[in-house]
């Protein structure tokens, strides 16, 4: 018996989906982009006026408090107690070493300028493992901050980097209470009102929404086999009380001198858009960092 061709479609196009998504799911394929290269990003040391150092975090769950290096004694943080509680101190934030992948490159530096408040600004970036980047509204409460509030706003529109059309940069902007706690009993002593500024890029493409970025990762791995990492900048501060509305302005100044930064590195990212790699079996999943440079990573817990 002959079936035609015509027949034949239906069965055809099944078996090749069958096909394609058994290819997909065993890894068996190869990728570009070079989700497992080097991030050659160096944070400066000087944005204009801003000045960066390094900042620790407290791991203690009950204290969780960040200290740049300069608050600390001399000696090298790396084999210093908190000074609160006595906690281990790491680069990597507590929510951070709970909640990430092994080997996901995070750099920061905290900035400060005088007669300014200071600004904490943070670049994490996935690999082969997308779980490096995730809502910070997880991230952010499991680190003792509640959530106030929640909206896009534009910075940076007046300076020199004011973005590609003079109106600005979009940040997803979130309004905390970090609840400070007192180490021994536990208990929320205070609240410290702080702002949280983030926005996520690949070396193509830019946004404030995850669905925008997951649906963007989805038709770039399954249609254009392109999987390059995604960085997440985050800009963090704590909101002076008796002026509650001025990180605006630091938020203003800061955005126009970082940014540039960010499309530095994207610029880096874009140029490995040839690099292939054949995925295969479950080490397929393993992430790796293989830069030599400095840079901190997650302890992780995989
Ligand atoms: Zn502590």
């Amino acid at each position: 018996m002959r079936i035609s061709a015509k027949e034949a479609a239906p069965g055809l196009t099944a078996a090749a989906l069958v096909g394609l998504a058994a290819l997909v799911l065993s890894g068996g394929r190869v990728i570009y982009g070079d989700p497992n290269g080097d991030v050659p990003l160096v944070l400066p040391e000087r944005l204009g006026p801003w000045v960066g150092e390094a900042v620790y975090f407290c791991q203690n769950d009950q204290c969780a408090r960040s200290f740049p290096e300069s608050s600390l004694p001399e000696g090298g943080a790396g084999s210093m107690a908190c000074p609160v509680c006595g906690g281990v101190l790491s680069t990597v934030s507590l929510g951070e070493n709970n909640l990430l992948p092994a080997q996901t490159p995070i750099f920061r530096k905290v900035y400060s300028r005088s007669g300014h408040g200071s600004i904490t600004a943070t670049v994490v970036f996935s690999g082969m493992e997308r779980r490096s980047i995730h809502r910070p509204q997880v991230c952010l409460v499991s680190q003792g901050n509640k959530i106030m509030d929640e909206r896009t706003e534009m910075f940076g529109a007046d300076g020199e980097n004011g973005g590609e059309s003079g109106g600005g940069h979009p940040l997803r902007i979130l309004r905390l209470a970090f609840q400070v706690k007192d180490p021994s009993t536990g208990k929320t002593v205070s609240q410290t009102p702080c702002v949280y500024g983030y926005w996520l890029f690949n070396p193509e493409f830019e946004t404030v929404h995850h669905l925008s970025r997951f649906a963007r990762m989805l038709w770039d791995n399954c249609v254009r086999a392109y999987r390059p990492r995604w960085g997440y900048a985050s800009l963090s501060a704590e909101v002076d009380p008796a002026n509650p509305e001025v990180w605006r302005d630091d938020f203003d100044d800061f955005i126009g001198r970082f940014y540039p930064v960010i499309t530095g590195i994207r610029r880096e990212l874009a140029s490995r858009h040839g690099v292939a790699m054949r995925l295969s079996g479950s080490s397929a999943q393993a992430n790796r960092y293989r830069g030599t440079n400095t840079v901190t990573t997650a302890a992780g817990h995989d």
